[in-house]
């Protein structure tokens, strides 16, 4: 009895533990969020000092003698043999975050943290200037940060990382390396270019339908509904408005999406409302069991884009969904639109200059070029002062057109002032895991897809909790995927959906 109490008392101190810690982890989320939706624009050095220490009390914490203690005392044979499964994958993502966490010392994670905090300010004036210049010494500082964090990594944790840029794409997708995402980058490009050219040589489809003046307050309406529908709790969440839309999760019981609205293209809101929806409904829907563990978050960033990008891209811009929405549209705005014409619209494929507000074809083209640009930049093939002149080269190959300044062009995304270099292939991989998904979801169970119409969509969110959002942490991507579908990951299901549903788009 002494002896099963010790033990009891060895899970609950890491219980205690990891609440705490999580505790100062969603509590540097919310000042963050804060930061984006409603701080005032002078509060940014406060805020910098208040991040800063909450991070490096957290950083502190997870890296002490006695969390290193607390490990091994998980790990003592005798102990962990005799836990459950549920318990023994949460020992598992506590060694790798403790590992990961312990390849940096403290003081270059302050200056990590610090760098990145007054990184997204001056980004934020740079792209409101459209001044690259702005934003340059910043930038430099942060990517000669990261590559020693990097660096760091490679010694202590990914030690079969070939560069220190390999590393960093591991913190996002573990088990991915920058050779085997170059590799699925090869498969894909040529096919890519070649299918978008295809769809532009018939005729344009036209756009207006859906584009027409909507009120903001009804759009909100309107995302709200969506988002009902889709089953994301109100209860346990909250959307607001922000420049760049993204999802927070502290804990499933409060997770928290941004969207970005359009007066005259509400196709922008609503596709940012599914999106960051989808994220949200993974929050929501990891298992109450895993809410108090270090297991409560996504498998990984690619399989986190996989839940956002199904809402968005697979169910939004579905025929389906139109039918769905059109006679909503008519309530609030009056106007009668076809089906079939709106789903159309919703689906134009054209080059643009903005990743986000790209169409599903080139989507993955904007990512191959950020991709091929953060590899060279790493390899010290690229200096940062040249990123705005190679990014105008590439976008120009890839996609035939030329950003007219910075802020359309090296300046749009906020992830590299964040410090987030080897986060991009997430995106596509997230594509690429949406369309296997979507393919095994169709397959194994037809029936679901066919209420996606009448708005029936319950089912499909409970199919997708039950396959992927429950096990929050406990599953490595490449394990989970093959799960849910029965294989690896495999590039040519993105392939084959493109060419069936861009058939219904344009005469091909
Ligand atoms: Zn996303």
């Amino acid at each position: 009895v002494q002896n099963a109490s010790a033990k009891h008392q060895r899970w609950e101190a890491f219980q205690d533990f990891s609440r705490r810690y999580l505790d100062l982890q969603r509590a540097t989320g919310l000042l963050e969020w804060d930061q984006q939706v409603f701080m005032p624009n002078e509060g940014i050095e406060g805020r910098s000092r208040q991040v800063t220490i909450l991070a490096v009390m957290a950083h502190e914490m997870l890296t002490s003698p006695q969390t290193g203690e607390m490990l091994e005392g998980l790990k003592e044979r005798e102990f962990f043999d005799n836990l459950d499964e549920v318990q023994k994958d949460i020992v598992a993502v506590f060694e790798r975050k403790y590992r990961m966490e312990k390849a940096f010392p403290t003081e270059l994670y302050q200056k990590f943290v610090q760098a990145t905090t007054l990184g997204q300010h001056r980004w934020e004036q740079a792209k409101k200037e459209s001044d690259f210049a702005i934003f340059l010494p910043s930038l430099e500082k942060i990517v000669d940060i990261v590559k020693q964090m990097g660096q760091c990594l490679q010694e202590s944790v990914f030690t079969d990382a070939a560069t220190p840029y390999d590393a960093g794409i591991q913190v996002f997708e573990p088990g991915m390396t920058a050779e085997k995402f170059a590799h699925i980058v090869e498969n894909l490009k040529n096919p890519l270019v070649a299918f978008a050219e295809e769809i532009w040589q018939h005729p344009q489809v036209e756009e207006t339908p859906i584009a027409f003046d909507f009120p903001l307050s009804k759009q909100l309406q309107m995302n709200r509904l969506v988002l009902e529908k889709m089953g994301f709790s109100f209860e346990r969440g909250r959307m607001d408005q922000s420049t760049h839309p993204f999802t927070l999760g502290m804990g499933i019981h409060d997770v928290r999406l941004t969207v970005r609205l359009d007066a005259g293209h509400f196709l922008t809101g609503l596709l940012a409302a599914m999106h960051e929806g989808g994220h949200a409904l993974y929050e929501q829907g990891i298992h109450p069991s895993l809410d108090q563990t270090l297991a409560c978050d996504g498998a990984s960033f690619g399989i986190h884009e996989s839940q956002s990008l199904f809402w968005e891209n697979q169910l939004g811009r579905s025929v389906e969904f139109w039918h769905f929405l059109a006679p909503r549209l008519k309530e609030w705005t009056g106007r009668t639109i076809d089906p079939l014409v709106a789903f159309r619209a919703a689906n134009v494929v054209r080059p643009s200059l903005i990743r986000i507000d790209a169409d599903e074809v080139t989507y993955p083209l904007h990512i191959i070029l950020r991709f091929e640009l953060e590899k060279a930049l790493f390899s010290g093939d690229l200096r940062v002062k040249e990123l705005p002149a190679a990014w105008n080269e590439k976008m120009h190959s890839l996609l035939g057109i030329t950003p007219p300044d910075d802020a359309s062009g090296v300046l749009q995304d906020v992830h590299w002032s964040t410090g987030s270099f080897g986060y991009f292939p997430s995106y596509l991989l997230g594509s690429l895991y949406a369309a296997q998904i979507t393919h095994t979801l169709k397959k194994s169970s037809p029936g679901l897809w066919e209420g996606v119409g009448r708005g029936d969509w319950l089912p499909v969110r409970e199919w997708l909790r039950q396959n992927i959002h429950q096990y929050g942490m406990r599953k490595l991507p490449d394990a989970l995927i093959r799960q849910v579908t029965g294989e690896s990951l495999n590039p040519q299901y993105l392939l084959e959906y493109f060419r069936e549903k861009f058939a219904d788009v344009y005469p091909l």
